[in-house]
């Protein structure tokens, strides 16, 4: 796809709009066009002594004229910008579901500001090239050729110099053109930049503050905002001495034209309203020519705009469902197996993170999953949740390999509890079923009492209406992960991975955490990622990961009793470090 067919492509389903938009520009370029008919005439019966009425008549069609066309003028622009913004809303909405279906590579290797320069503003300036072109671009053009053709009607030996004089100022432009390609890119992506750079300072508002970066982070921050000014400069400089260039041009042209009119005048072949008609129009091809190389700075950022969202629009997740892909099975608790799985991050190819790992757990049952940080514990999780694809080897869920499931049937039925918690900029409701809706508001109460969270729901001012999350309520980092679990309650899937977060909650809401993870493993198969030891003593099996390698594996109770096993040591570890 290229940008041109990605913008008709979008246009199309306006076709009703396009030609409404067609029929305003037309009468925007014919009106104009008559005022210099009008003057000639005005002005020859002025010089020919005709009668007072008859001139006034005249000036009343001038004036009517000239209304009739500023009129015309706004209603296609309110079609144009209409139509630019409708079509590229919808090229928004695109992009940003695009943009999340997108493998987790794609969002490690592109930040969130990033994206937000790509959606918001290369959008954006489509958009306003779009209200631009459509409206002043086709309409200064059409006036451009009306001109010439009214101006050839008067004289072809002059309508040839005009032709000759706007070919020459055409070529002119497109050189330029084609030479500010390049800063303009730059420019745009220096500014997509700074957005990024922005962004992730913002969000780490709270650590840098902490840390006493700051300094560091505006050094970078200037940076990064000296190479954008760079590149706009550069930018500017060259569309600014295009347009100098040009004006110099005209003021030539318009000389020109009124020496030849003066000569034809003497010489008997013209009126004096004929040169007035003629310095009239060679004064109006002046505007829009002006106004079409003004465009072309926009069109520079708009073609630029267009080209990365095309790019980005080839960009295709390579995590994908397969046409005969197959659901879980709707209830009961999935075993799972993962068979000799090496996977490498893909920022990385070359150094793996998980090397032959098999593991199997039989439905119902629950697995605990420790080693050391960076040891590959997540990177599990996220297979099972086929956010990664493994390098080597297969993942099966509830029998089936991950490759030919389902995407829909998958995200219900298998479920986690991650670290960090997020949540939306929306109500309890919402945050609770994701926006999915359609759970009655009372189940939802009551898994909030089960969970030990009934006494801050009763403390919330408008119940499951209160907005949480950025420009809400604040909610603990405990009653977040409290409500991360009433998430997975409510969706009741049949597998859950409980990553556990690393910081410590105080004594009272690990205790209700705990009670959680009871109820959670009840009835389903369960992988449970834990930093304290005493989050696994209700798992069946242990797995020790060690370097992305299983290095034990067994039934917990077993391993635990075994003093030379390694999780054996561990709760040694853990029990000396309790009592002293
Ligand atoms: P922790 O106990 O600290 O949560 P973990 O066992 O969960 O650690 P993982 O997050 O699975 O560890 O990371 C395993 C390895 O993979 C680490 O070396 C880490 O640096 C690397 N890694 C994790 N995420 C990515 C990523 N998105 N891209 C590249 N490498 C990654
Ligand atoms: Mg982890």
């Amino acid at each position: 796809m290229t940008a041109p067919r990605l913008l008709t492509s979008y246009l199309r389903p306006h076709r009703p709009a396009v030609t409404a938009l067609v029929v305003a520009l037309l009468l925007a370029t014919a009106l104009p066009l008559m005022g210099p008919q009008l003057l000639r005439r005005f002005v020859d019966q002025a010089a020919a002594g005709r009668p007072l009425n008859l001139l006034v008549g005249t000036a009343a069609l001038y004036l009517a004229v000239a209304l009739g066309g500023q009129l015309v003028n706004v209603v296609a622009t309110y079609f144009a910008s209409r139509l630019a913004w409708t079509t590229t809303n919808q090229l928004r909405e695109d992009l940003v579901e695009h943009i999340l279906g997108l493998d987790l590579a794609f969002h490690g290797e592109h930040t969130p500001g990033e994206l937000i320069e790509r959606v918001d503003g290369d959008v954006t300036s489509l958009a306003d090239f779009l209200a631009r072109f459509l409206f002043q671009v086709l309409g200064s053009l059409l006036l451009l050729v009306g001109t010439v053709v009214l101006v050839l009607r008067e004289d072809l030996r002059i309508g040839g110099a005009l032709i000759a004089f706007l070919a020459v100022a055409g070529t002119m432009v497109v050189r330029f053109q084609q030479m500010t390609v390049p800063a303009a890119t730059a420019e745009r992506e220096a500014t997509a930049q700074v957005m990024g750079n922005l962004e992730e300072r913002l969000a780490g508002a709270e650590e840098i503050r902490a840390l006493g970066a700051a300094d560091h982070v505006l050094r970078r921050f200037q940076e990064v905002n000296a190479t954008a000014y760079r590149a706009n400069f550069a930018w500017e400089v060259q569309a600014g001495g295009l347009l100098v260039i040009t004006n110099v041009m005209f003021a030539l042209g318009t000389a020109l034209m009124l020496v030849l009119g003066i000569v034809f005048l003497r010489n008997g072949a013209f009126t004096i309203g004929t040169v007035l008609l003629l310095f009239q129009y060679t004064t109006m091809v002046r505007r829009p020519l002006e106004q079409v190389i003004q465009q072309f700075k926009e069109l520079q950022k708009a073609a630029a705009g267009a080209a990365r969202v095309v790019q980005l629009f080839a960009i295709r997740p390579t995590i994908v469902e397969v046409a005969d892909a197959v659901a879980l099975p709707s209830a009961g608790a999935l075993d799972v197996a993962l068979e000799r799985v090496t996977f490498a991050y893909p920022s990385d190819p070359d150094d793996a993170v998980l090397h032959e790992v098999s593991l199997s757990l039989d439905a119902g049952r629950s697995l605990g999953l420790v080693g050391r940080t960076g040891s590959g514990k997540s990177t599990i999780a996220r297979l099972l949740l086929r956010l990664y694809e493994s390098t080597e080897g297969g993942v099966r869920v509830g029998g089936v390999d991950l490759r030919s499931v389902q995407s829909a049937s998958l995200r219900s039925r298998v479920q986690m509890v991650t670290q960090d918690v997020q949540l939306f900029a929306a109500d309890l409701r919402d945050n609770l079923t994701l926006f999915a809706g359609g759970v009655d508001d009372g189940r939802m109460v009551s898994v909030l009492g089960d969970l030990g969270l009934g006494e801050w729901f009763a403390s919330l001012p408008e119940g499951l209406d209160t907005v949480l999350g950025p420009g809400g309520s604040g909610v603990s980092a405990g009653e977040a992960q409290l409500l991360a679990f009433a998430r997975v309650f409510l969706a009741d899937p049949g597998l859950v991975i409980l990553d556990e977060a690393s910081s410590r909650l105080d004594p009272a809401t690990e205790v209700l955490i705990d009670q959680a993870v009871d109820r959670m493993l009840a009835g389903r198969t369960a992988v449970v990622i834990a930093h304290r030891l005493s989050s696994l003593e209700r798992v069946d099996d242990i797995a020790v990961l060690d370097h992305g390698r299983v290095v034990e594996h067994g039934p917990r109770s077993v391993l635990a009793a075994d003093p030379d096993s390694r999780f054996g040591r561990l709760l040694r570890v853990a029990r000396s470090g309790v009592a002293s």
